[in-house]
């Protein structure tokens, strides 16, 4: 695993390009007030002819000196605080030196304007801020300096020349300074840009490292793109050898059966072509040290810009120790439910015996209790059986002994037995084969051939069992049982006139130990497992179950099987 990677921020870009601006001022400025001075003491000593020297270098040098002292010991102090300002503090110590030099040495006329205009132009690069700041002032020094003209001179002089080039100065200036602004915040915005992808990048990675379940992206073509520590400890692969490695090179997942996944049941492939997320827990995978391990594997499409799926992400979550549990769970379920069949069989037998007035003489009374306790053995005889049921779908150790049979026989069978058991409760019973029965009687058109490849004590199983329910949630009415089929499926069907179910509550009908909370289902008593039973050898055997359902009403649930078709 390479090592975790450090945060380095990148510099702001304009940052450093304002730190190095005003580092290259300041040198600027203070190279500009030592030339000063040195002009001023050479002019004043050498006795150059320049108007004002004296007064010039009297004014003038303290002031360079100032400025000189202001950039070696204030500024370092305050430029941090005030960048801006403390930079133009430092313009301004020459700016003020030119001003009173131009001022005493003929106004506009002054052989140092052109410099202070130059000085105004220079100070553009600081941006257009400082450029609008240095072109007021020098707007404020031409105008003084006009009408110190006027007083002097009595004479209005507009030095034309003088301000056309001070504004022809100042206009191009701007331009450079906006320009100037434009660049430093495009590379500031640039460089955020990259600070910010990288963090990111950085952050994907150190959240990937931190998660101790593997971690596997692989794009379209099944080739790895993502490849976590996790992942690495399970394949014994290192993200570099595996990424642009096909999947299956790297990790090998094995169905119930031990075979290999294919085309059909990969659950990446699968995704693709559902684009949505899938879980699934059937799979497990050889590690290095050649052990099987059983692993939840979460699979999640991704996209691309224009929202097609261009790979997809998988986090393996290993259930070896929950899938120990729970098999140990279900044996004992198992164990204990098998056991206790056998005597709760034998106790229904002499309930039942000691109520059959053939066999036995009890009174009124005892034979009423002598029911109730029938019927409660009844209930737990079905519980332990539902009970081993499910242990056994869950451990995939059902007896399943499959054969080709014709669902006519079967239904006409179990619709016989029920409706026994519908008469006991004054329920009607109809059955219609071949067709979809209008409800009012029993049919068998043309005895149809609806063959399919199931165990047929499972489907009869399933067919009781909502048969059963039906009578069981019905006062009064009818129960139908219908056999239908079509070019591909045949249809079971069992409608009822009974309590109905809640449309919230129909999509956990399925679900294990799940039963609707209605007073009648506390009466009727039950396991709630019966249609889980129901849905998993529907789903077994290819098929579909579903409930449409009215509060009130009554309830039609319906199961598909496919049809062999030869
Ligand atoms: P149970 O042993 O409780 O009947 P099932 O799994 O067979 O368990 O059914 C689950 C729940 O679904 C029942 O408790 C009942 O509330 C409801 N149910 C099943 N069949 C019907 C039906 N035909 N009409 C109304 N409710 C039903």
């Amino acid at each position: 695993m390479e090592n975790s990677p450090v945060i380095t921020a990148n510099k702001p870009a304009k940052q450093s390009y304002d730190r190095s601006l005003q580092t290259f001022v300041l040198s600027a400025t203070t190279l500009s007030l030592a030339a000063t001075i040195v002009f001023f003491a050479v002019v004043a000593v050498l006795n150059i002819d320049i108007p004002n020297r004296i007064p010039i270098a009297f004014t003038v040098i303290p002031i360079a000196l100032l400025g000189v002292i202001y950039n070696f010991f204030v500024w370092p102090k305050i430029e941090g605080r005030y960048p801006f300002g403390s930079t133009y503090i430092s313009l301004s110590f020459v700016a003020i030196c030119l001003i009173i030099g131009v001022l005493l040495s003929g106004g506009l006329a002054s052989v140092y304007f052109p410099v202070l205009v130059i000085l105004v132009m220079a100070s553009c690069i600081l941006g257009a801020r400082a450029c609008l700041i240095s072109s007021s002032g020098l707007a404020l020094f031409i105008v003084v300096a006009l009408v110190l003209n006027v007083v002097n001179t009595n004479k209005l002089n507009l030095f034309i020349p003088e301000i056309f080039y001070s504004l022809i100065a100042v206009i191009f200036g701007l331009l450079v300074a906006r320009a100037i602004d434009h660049y430093v915040e495009t590379s500031h915005l640039a460089t955020t840009i990259t600070n910010q992808l990288d963090s990111t990048q950085l952050s994907e990675r150190l959240m990937l490292a931190a998660i101790a379940d593997p971690v596997i992206g692989v794009n379209k073509k099944l080739e790895i793109i993502l490849f976590n520590s996790a992942a690495e400890d399970l394949t014994n692969w290192s993200t570099k050898d595996a990424q642009n490695t096909l999947l299956s090179n790297v990790i090998k997942l094995f169905d119930s059966n031990d075979n290999q996944t294919t085309k059909s049941n990969n659950p990446f492939l699968k995704v693709f072509s559902t684009g949505e997320q899938l879980t699934t827990d059937e799979f497990h995978i050889l590690t290095s040290s050649n052990a099987k391990v059983s692993f939840s594997i979460s699979v999640a499409p991704t996209f691309d810009m224009q929202n097609e799926i261009n790979g997809a992400i998988a986090v393996f979550h290993d259930i070896s120790e929950q899938k120990a549990l729970q098999r140990q769970r279900n044996e004992f379920v198992s164990t204990a439910s098998h056991e206790m069949r056998t005597p709760v069989a034998a106790i229904e037998g002499y309930l039942s015996m000691a109520t059959n007035p053939n066999l036995a003489t009890v009174d009124d009374r005892a034979k009423n209790f002598l029911e109730k306790a029938r019927n409660s053995a009844l209930h737990l005889g079905k519980l332990f059986q539902d009970l081993l049921s499910v242990t056994k779908i869950e451990d995939q150790r059902l007896n399943d002994q499959r054969q080709v049979f014709n669902m006519t026989d079967l239904v006409s069978q179990v619709a016989s037995e029920m409706e026994i058991m519908a008469k006991k409760k004054s329920l009607s019973f109809y059955s219609h084969i071949g067709s979809e029965g209008a409800g009012n009687k029993t049919e068998l058109v043309v005895a149809p051939q609806f063959k399919v490849n199931a165990d047929p004590d499972r489907v009869r199983e399933i067919i009781t069992n909502l048969v059963s329910n039906s009578i069981k949630y019905t006062q009064s009415g009818s129960v139908d049982l219908t056999l239908t089929g079509d070019r591909n499926n045949i249809k079971v069907a069992v409608r009822d006139t009974g309590i109905g179910i809640p449309a919230e509550e129909q999509k956990h009908m399925f679900e294990k130990f799940y039963r609707v909370n209605n007073s009648m289902t506390r009466e009727v008593g039950g396991t709630g497992l019966g249609l889980y039973i129901a849905r998993t050898l529907v789903e077994l055997y290819g098929g579909r179950i579903w409930v449409d359902s009215e509060p009130g009403k009554g309830s039609t649930f319906t199961f598909t099987l496919p049809l062999v078709k030869s």
